[in-house]
């Protein structure tokens, strides 16, 4: 007769701040990231597997998302106190949003892997549901 127990439950707050930090959900000292926005098959640190998340095109949604309502707030305000040349708009706007996505990306995908990790999604749980989906 097998006996099965109930895994032990991850906090979620603590591993969506580690993905934050780019770090492993896990132990939050291994790299989350080998590149910039890959991650790492295992973590450095503490050997837990990375390679399960399914990040997929969420990041680019949720930085668009936040990147959206600081860029174009901005750019409206500007607009209405001092009116400038689009071109001026364009010279602040556009290379302010490439440099917020070139670093809110990796940040959100960190933290959508921590949830993940958190929530033993997309193999992250145990032996017995790393292979269902
Ligand atoms: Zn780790």
């Amino acid at each position: 007769m097998s006996q099965t127990t109930a895994p032990e439950t991850r906090a979620l707050l603590p591993a969506l701040l580690k993905g934050l930090a780019q770090r492993c959900p896990n132990c939050g000292s291994g790299r989350l990231f080998a590149r910039y926005l890959e991650t790492v098959t295992q973590c450095e640190a503490c050997g837990e597997e990375l390679h399960h998340h399914r990040a997929d095109d969420a990041p680019p949604y949720f930085s668009v998302l936040i990147i959206g309502h600081i860029v174009i707030p901005g750019l409206l305000l500007v607009e209405q106190l001092w009116s400038p040349p689009t071109w001026v708009q364009l010279s602040i706007w556009l290379p302010l949003s490439c440099l917020l996505i070139w670093q809110v990306l990796p940040r959100v995908k960190g933290a959508l892997v921590g949830l993940q990790w958190a929530n033993r999604m997309h193999g992250f749980g145990d032996e017995q549901s790393a292979g269902i989906r």
